[in-house]
């Protein structure tokens, strides 16, 4: 056999054709490595042999009994019903499926040894297509061993997969991985071995010994990706682009016509930003900023620097509505400059696209805002120079837009208001600059938030009625069941009606996911300009929404929500000076866990406290929103599970990458070979 690295194909296993590899392909695992690091989600233990008597339902279990009776019966579905019995009690196994061969291989008399899920049959306990095995005489109880159990797809066996990640770790004395000894003193001293314990654990390997050989994978992992995130970083370095020195000072007249002071940390931030955009080296900045901390003007800012040097930004936001609103912001802002601002979203008709994308080539449209459409191929800017991507979380850490115009990377400001654990930060944003924004502009006050279960649900009401004659607005978001727009938009109606009865002298608005993109501009307009009162809507609202006078938000069914996204939706709120309250109008009963999650919501307006407290109890999925986009950057480690690790990795990276090239080379090679020799972002 050739040598085999990590990234050989699959196919270069025995036995492994096209058909085989296109069912891997819907796992992900492409390589001898990927194989490899498709580690069991389970172990069962089949080493225990469970005397009759103590069988409980539901539960697997390894038996071994002797067969006393056998015979096909004929219930409301043909099936052939065996009983085996030990000296302690008996119980049933039932195949539906069976061959008269089969069923002539198994006499009364003999001993099956049989593995399965055990369930509460007519006639006591059964198990339903066992794993069988039959015996002439009793058989001794299989050796102590924990098998394991696979994540896989259709088609693919348990057994097919342990017998190719056995031939995969053969392949394993070939691998030249690296030496991490000198940095991680623990057990198993390196993947291999921990690979190894993890697909064929030793005779009397414990949960905990494969729990701990499981997080040295997983810091493996980290250690090499924060490696190569830090050698983009470097490697940045050496990329060159339009360098947008100080120009025409025409930051100076927005900032005199804004209307409000920048805070201490808006001027921070935006200063940091203008220096890297001053330089030849691609910038890439992350600003990490509180819901309602005043991001926009910053991106505002970098925009008009680029303008006074006649070229363009693209600026995308994760929503339609996201993308209108900044355009009426960044036209309100720019256009008085005489910076022309354009707007490309997926909902405009074909002209209306063709005549954004002539603009755009043409090089007139100085500033687009824009959704994913902005990102189509069809769309060349004449002479693109920055590129400012709006709550980034939305889109999933994995898409480091890697926009070239005429081959020359532009610099690249990133904003979220997910504010970031700094163990994520570490782990995913090791190639950027992080610049946050730890100040709130002044005047504005916590938002009060309190939990109220849904039977006072009148007096809610009768609130909203109160808060809206004194001129303030109001939000009723639903959120039935996230997963779903259509659900979502369906309880949105019906709420939307019931509010509307309810509140005659209102006006009550919709606002779902299926509007036109025209029409949810519309809505967002009326409701900005204050002749809508109160806004039924689904999360659409979630990210970024501005509406300075809206004062009190209602938010439906909190408890099928992360605290991360929770905390996006009240910070709908709380953006002027007035004091802002927040409902979370739950449906009863409440489940402990649910309930110290809505305290927390309680108790704090912390966005990093919370994103914490998310990371911990929901997993970075969450607090990143990537679930959502299904973008996954790891393959083992699990930040969840594996924070605490993220701090070690980062400082045995760092010392790796300066005492030793080799070592990170060889780390590179054996986990993403494809960055190996690494040229552009
Ligand atoms: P986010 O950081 O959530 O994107 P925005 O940029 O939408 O926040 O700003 C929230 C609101 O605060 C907007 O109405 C904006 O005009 C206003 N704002 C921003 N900076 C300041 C400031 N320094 N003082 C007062 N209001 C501000
Ligand atoms: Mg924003």
């Amino acid at each position: 056999m050739s040598r085999l690295t990590p990234a050989a194909s699959i196919e270069s296993l025995r036995g492994v054709g096209p058909a085989l590899r296109d069912k891997f392909a819907k796992l992900r695992i492409h390589t001898l490595l990927d194989l490899l690091l498709n580690l069991p989600h389970r172990y069962q233990d089949r080493t225990h042999v469970v005397p009759l008597i103590g069988l409980r339902p539901n539960a697997e279990a390894l038996i071994i009994g002797q067969v006393v009776d056998s015979r096909v019966v004929f219930g409301r579905r043909r099936s052939w019903l065996l009983t085996l019995s030990d000296e302690t009690g008996f119980i049933h196994l039932r195949f539906f499926h069976f061959s008269e061969r089969q069923r002539g291989s198994v006499t009364n008399g003999m001993y099956l040894r049989c593995f399965g899920e055990v369930r509460a049959g007519p006639n006591g306990f059964e198990m339903v297509h066992p794993e069988y095995k039959a015996f002439p005489t009793k058989p001794d109880a299989p050796e102590p061993m924990l098998t394991p159990i696979y994540p896989t797809t259709e088609g693919l066996t348990q057994s097919r997969l342990a017998g190719l990640a056995a031939i995969a770790l053969t392949s394993l004395d070939d691998w030249t991985t690296p030496d991490l000894t000198p940095w991680v003193d623990e057990s198993p001293s390196d993947l291999r071995a921990a690979l190894r314990y993890l697909h064929q654990p030793p005779t009397g390997t414990t949960i905990d010994q494969l729990s701990s050989a499981r997080s040295r994978v997983a810091l493996d992992e980290l250690i090499s990706n924060i490696i190569v995130l830090k050698r983009k970083q470097r490697e940045r370095v050496n990329e060159q682009t339009i360098a947008l020195p100080r120009a025409q000072q025409l930051g100076r007249v927005l900032l005199n016509r804004l209307g409000f002071e920048l805070t201490g940390a808006q001027r921070r931030v935006t200063r940091e930003v203008l220096l890297d955009l001053e330089q030849s080296t691609p910038m890439l900045r992350l600003i990490q900023g509180d819901v309602g901390s005043g991001k926009t003007v910053i991106a505002a800012f970098a925009a008009i620097r680029a303008a006074e040097h006649g070229c363009q930004t693209a600026i995308m936001a994760p929503t339609e509505i996201l993308a209108e609103q900044h355009y009426l912001n960044f036209s309100a802002w720019l256009e008085p400059l005489g910076i022309p601002v354009r707007l490309l979203t997926g909902r405009m008709t074909a002209a209306e696209r063709n005549r954004e994308r002539a603009a755009i080539a043409g090089g007139e449209a100085l500033v687009v805002v824009g959704t994913h459409a902005l990102f189509q191929k069809d769309v060349d800017f004449a002479r693109l120079a920055l590129v400012i991507i709006d709550e980034q979380h939305r889109f999933g850490v994995h898409q480091r837009m890697a926009l070239r115009s005429k081959g020359v990377l532009p610099h690249q400001l990133i904003m979220t208001a997910t504010p970031i654990p700094r163990t994520l930060t570490m782990a995913l944003y090791a190639d950027m600059n992080v610049s946050v924004i730890d100040e709130m502009p002044p005047g504005r006050q916590p938002i009060d938030t309190v939990v109220v279960s849904d039977a006072r649900r009148a007096e809610i009401v009768s609130r909203i009625a109160r808060a809206c004659a004194l001129g303030q607005q109001a939000y009723w978001v639903c959120t039935l069941i996230e997963e779903s727009e259509t659900m979502d938009f369906r309880a949105a109606q019906t709420s939307a009606t019931e509010l509307a009865a309810a509140l005659p002298n209102l006006s009550v608005a919709l606002l779902h996911g299926r509007l036109a993109g025209r029409e949810k501009a519309d809505v967002m307009e009326r409701f900005k300009s204050g002749e809508i009162d109160l806004l039924v809507a689904t999360t659409v609202v979630e990210v970024g929404v501005d509406v300075p006078n809206a004062t009190l938000m209602v938010i439906e069914n909190p408890e099928r929500l992360g605290l991360a996204q929770l905390h996006q939706l009240r910070g709908r709120v709380g953006r002027g000076t007035q004091l802002s309250h927040c409902i979370l109008l739950y449906k009863p009963p409440l489940g402990a866990q649910s309930r110290a999650r809505l305290t927390v919501m309680r108790e704090t307006n912390d966005g990093f406290r919370i994103a914490e407290e998310d990371l911990k109890q929901r997993g970075p999925g969450d607090v990143l929103g990537t679930r959502q986009t299904g973008a996954q950057q790891f393959r083992v480690a699990d930040l969840a599970i594996d924070a605490h690790l993220v701090g070690r990795a980062a400082d045995i990276a760092s010392r790796i990458a300066e005492s030793s090239p080799d070592v990170a080379e060889a780390l590179i090679q054996t986990w993403s070979p494809g960055n190996a020799d690494y040229t552009q972002v």
